[in-house]
């Protein structure tokens, strides 16, 4: 893919209707409060959108699986929220997915970027999207870290950088 100058907002809005539309159909247990807080000062960022979208798209997909099986076991007493939020500071982007949904233990946060690292039943899951979207992220000059709070919930933030050298 090509780079191209494009404001991660729309991409990350786009995606994220994408993402929560495509889940909506699949599963109709599924309602979830979706908050966006997008900076509107954001600049434009070179990269390249296929492969940014999906990052984004897996991050925001893992997010949704999180929170639906939290509500499976919880279905009474339990709001899945998913929020995605970016912000501009010392000339880098910032993208954050979060979700309230189980969090993961320590031994498991340390294993979530290796490749075919999965805790997903067969067929559910590759273990591929986290290891991929790592490559993807530090191809752009960024970073990609985790937040995880087991049976609180999990913050992926995606940082890159305003000008790709
Ligand atoms: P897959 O989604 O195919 O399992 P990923 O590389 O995308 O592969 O994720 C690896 C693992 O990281 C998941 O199986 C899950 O254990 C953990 N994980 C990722 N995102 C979250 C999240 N938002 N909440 C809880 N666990 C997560
Ligand atoms: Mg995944």
């Amino acid at each position: 893919g090509k780079k191209e100058f494009l404001n991660i907002n729309q991409l990350a809005e786009e995606y994220l209707n994408l993402s929560y539309h495509g889940l909506r159909a699949k599963d109709k247990t599924f309602n979830s409060k979706i908050d966006t807080s997008f900076d509107l000062k954001i600049e434009a960022i070179e990269v390249v959108p296929q492969d940014i979208g999906r990052v984004f798209l897996n991050i925001i997909n893992n997010a949704f699986y999180a929170v639906n099986e939290k509500f499976k076991k919880h279905p009474k007493d339990y709001q899945p929220e998913v929020s995605v939020s970016t912000e501009m500071l010392n000339d880098k982007v910032h993208l954050h997915i979060s979700d309230n949904g189980g969090g993961m233990p320590k031994k498991i946060i340390n294993k979530i970027f290796q490749p075919f690292f999965t805790t997903k039943p067969t067929g559910q899951g590759t273990g591929l999207g986290l290891s991929m979207s790592y490559d993807i992220v530090k191809a752009h000059h960024g970073e990609l870290t985790v937040k995880s709070v087991e049976n609180e919930g999990t913050t992926f933030t995606i940082t890159l950088p305003i000008n790709i050298k």
